[in-house]
């Protein structure tokens, strides 16, 4: 593929609902590949189905957008040299290029009514608009001049369609599928201009590519059949097409189909970048379900992508230096949450404590009804962090930092309980109150002088401080914990045990 001078590219979503995670991913590719060629990436509105609109989608758009970090250089909020970049502030712009393909006879006016249209459909499941049916429908083709005028004069329904003429053999270059191709029987008269005078996905679309000097489309592989009628529609209009790159599907973890909004709730996990307050109930988010940006964007980039090497930690900067459109596959890649996780695991690991206690302070507050220094949150991510795949598991698991503990593992406890080692804990608890700082090497010094071992102590000591046996660094966990709440916990369990 030889680069155009200038790359620019384009996310065009529809403000139809919430942002799918599928589209995030369209969107990476795009910034992906916008930086790696010194290039520009747009975020450009396609909100000309006022049917379909939906408020509140355009913001989340954005919003899931700058979560991700995938900001925009020219945008609706942003502007650029090629504004406006919501469609429907653009209206002026497409009917006169619908005039032209009129003029031009690659476009005709049609005034059958929705129900003509479906009473065909009816008797004929398999009626297309097209070359062999137009000439029998009411249209400027099959009507005579005066006819058409005398309709259109009369202000009845009318819509502009693009004129498919037969025998003709489109060939699409795709940069992911290679030479795809379509035979024009195949394809319908699109309309490209409706009744209420908006444009159609088809001519805005492609009439905004050009305008906006867009060099190459990538986009999710639905859009492959449409690119037949854009190939056609650039040709009419004495344009050069961009480069086309189909995107393979996101399919769902069984791998039998796309992945769909459902799914999130049939498999139990997230679809959408950020909550999503739908009419029919909440669709949780990848960031409130606790994941990192940075750990979405390492997925999302490999579901579909890949390196060639074993390589599967992948920071944004990473992807740019290391994408390219022809290592993307062909075939649909499974969602796999559990690497997700993974990823999620790997960057909390590797996260700054401090950036962690930031990120969950707002929801420990909330949870716990008390507020909380960074300092000490800090202390817990530090000492929780390895143990966790998503940030809020964080105050889930430690929640003993921030309460009292609800539950003691009192069996195995029990088990290790007598009267002897109720003393040795009152002298441990008694160590702790004379220097917590030095307190690992005075308590693992007693229990050796004493001739004990460390597992008839050490896991009391875990289940008066955390309940369980198992958890982070029990001195790391004693000296966050302080004085007052370890000797406090530690008699507490001796209590319950006595
Ligand atoms: N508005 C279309 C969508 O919602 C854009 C498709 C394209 O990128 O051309 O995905």
């Amino acid at each position: 593929m030889s680069i155009p001078k200038k790359v620019r590219v384009r996310f065009a979503p529809s403000p139809t609902g919430a942002l799918h995670i599928g589209g995030v991913r369209t969107a990476l590719y795009n910034y992906l590949f916008a930086r790696q060629n010194g290039g520009d990436f747009i975020l450009r509105i396609e909100d000309t189905d006022q049917g379909r609109y939906v408020p509140g989608a355009e913001d989340y758009i954005v919003r899931s957008l700058e979560w991700a970090g995938l900001s925009p250089d020219e945008s609706p909020q942003k502007g650029g040299p090629c504004g406006p970049y919501r469609q429907s502030e653009r209206m002026s712009i497409y009917k006169q290029y619908a005039d032209e393909l009129l003029e031009k006879g690659f476009a005709y006016y049609a005034f059958d009514t929705a129900e003509e249209l479906d009473t065909k459909r009816k008797a004929d499941p398999a009626f297309r608009y097209d070359a062999s049916s137009r000439t029998s429908l009411r249209n400027s083709l099959s009507l005579s001049p005066e006819e058409t005028q005398t309709l259109l004069n009369s202000g009845q329904n009318v819509v502009i369609r693009m004129k498919i003429d037969s025998g003709q053999t489109i060939h699409i270059r795709d940069e992911i599928r290679g030479d795809v191709s379509f035979q024009s029987e195949e394809l319908d008269d699109k309309v490209i201009l409706k009744g209420d005078g908006m444009p159609t996905y088809h001519l805005a679309n492609i009439v905004d590519d050009h305008l906006m000097e867009i060099s190459h489309v990538i986009r999710g592989e639905e859009w492959l059949p449409s690119t037949a009628h854009h190939v056609l529609l650039y040709r009419y209009f004495d344009w050069t097409a961009p480069v086309f790159a189909h995107l393979p599907l996101i399919l769902k973890p069984t791998g039998q189909g796309k992945l769909s909004k459902r799914d999130g709730a049939i498999f139990g996990f997230p679809v959408f970048p950020l909550d999503w307050q739908a009419e029919d109930g909440l669709y949780k988010g990848f960031r409130e379900t606790g994941f990192l940006p940075e750990a979405v964007i390492n997925f999302l980039g490999l579901i579909g992508w890949s390196p060639g090497t074993d390589q599967e930690i992948f920071s944004k900067e990473d992807f740019v230096k290391d994408f390219s459109l022809e290592r993307i596959h062909k075939a649909g890649a499974r969602f796999d949450y559990d690497k997700a996780k993974w990823f999620n695991q790997h960057y909390i690991i590797h996260s700054q404590n401090e950036d962690l206690a930031l990120l969950i302070q707002n929801d420990v507050e909330q949870k716990f009804g008390t507020s909380f220094t960074t300092e000490y949150i800090s202390g817990v991510c530090g000492l929780m962090k390895e143990r966790v795949h998503l940030h809020q598991e964080i105050w889930e698991k430690g929640y003993f930092f921030f309460t009292e503990i609800s539950e003691h593992d009192l069996d195995t406890a029990k088990q290790k309980w007598n009267q002897e080692t109720a003393n040795h804990l009152h002298h441990i608890s008694k160590m702790v109150q004379e220097d917590i700082e030095s307190c690992e090497t005075t308590i693992k010094l007693y229990i050796k002088e004493q001739n004990l071992k460390m597992g008839e102590i050490l896991p009391l000591l875990r289940i008066a401080v955390s309940g369980k046996v198992q958890g982070p660094d029990l001195f790391g966990t004693i000296r966050l914990l302080g004085i007052q709440k370890v000797t406090d916990r530690i008699s507490g369990l001796t209590d319950m045990l006595a």
